[in-house]
């Protein structure tokens, strides 16, 4: 796998792209300008990685364009040594992007394909993301509790497992609605039993699966 100065002169584009699309945390568009993409699209990809769209990364799944991971990372507010949880690992950008920025990153993908070919990436990357199988409406309770939760795929509703395994001053960021375009909402855990909710924009993501995923 190399990351060329020809690589590196395209991402530093696409920062420059997102950045005039409203993104201004800095931090996001340092992890984001570190992360090579092309590294986790087929290779007939490669010449377009850098592109700010999303693309087919099998398994009828998509890796989210960058501005959306950029927008939802900036959401999620993260600070160094924060355990995050993600569910939706997909091609595992998002979750490197949250390494990169100093999160401990766990995350839950219900594809098992996606999940082991996800695994491999990331061991030859040398990210130490964390990668679970499973359903991402349960969360991972044995990790709990998590600074942060981020969900990129589609929620129809907001799970209540997720908002139990939050802690107290917590945030959850989560496109929500079962149709063709999700409400980005931000959920903070306010205490043990309370939560605030923000809305943000509208946004297209793939549909979160219950039990019927492989
Ligand atoms: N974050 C990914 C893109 C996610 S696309 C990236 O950076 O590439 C959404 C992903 O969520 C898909 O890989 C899909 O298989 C996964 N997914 C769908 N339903 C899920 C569920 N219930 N639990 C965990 N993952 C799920």
């Amino acid at each position: 796998m190399i990351d060329s100065y020809r690589h590196k002169g395209l991402r530093r584009k696409l920062v420059e792209e997102v950045r005039s699309k409203g993104i201004r945390d800095e931090k996001v568009l340092t992890a984001l300008e570190a992360v090579p993409r092309h590294f986790f699209l087929d290779s007939s990809f490669v010449e377009i990685a850098y592109q700010d769209k999303p693309f087919p990364i099998g398994s009828g799944q998509t890796i989210s364009q960058p501005y959306t991971v950029a927008y939802q990372t900036q959401l999620l507010n993260v600070e160094k040594g924060m355990k995050v949880l993600e569910v939706g690992t997909g091609s595992g950008y998002q979750a490197c992007i949250l390494e990169e920025m100093g999160a401990r990153v766990y995350s839950i993908e219900r594809h098992r394909s996606l999940y082991v070919k996800t695994r491999e990436l990331m061991d030859k990357m040398n990210y130490k993301v964390k990668l679970f199988y499973g359903d991402g409406y349960k969360g991972l309770p044995a990790f709990a509790p998590f600074d942060r939760i981020l969900v990129t795929a589609a929620a129809p509703y907001i799970p209540e497992a997720l908002i139990d395994q939050l802690k107290t001053g917590g945030l959850l960021v989560i496109p929500v609605g079962a149709g063709d375009t999700q409400v980005m909402k931000r959920i903070t855990k306010t205490d043990d039993e309370k939560t605030k909710e923000e809305r943000f924009g509208y946004f297209r993501f793939v549909p979160m699966l219950g039990n019927k995923a492989e």
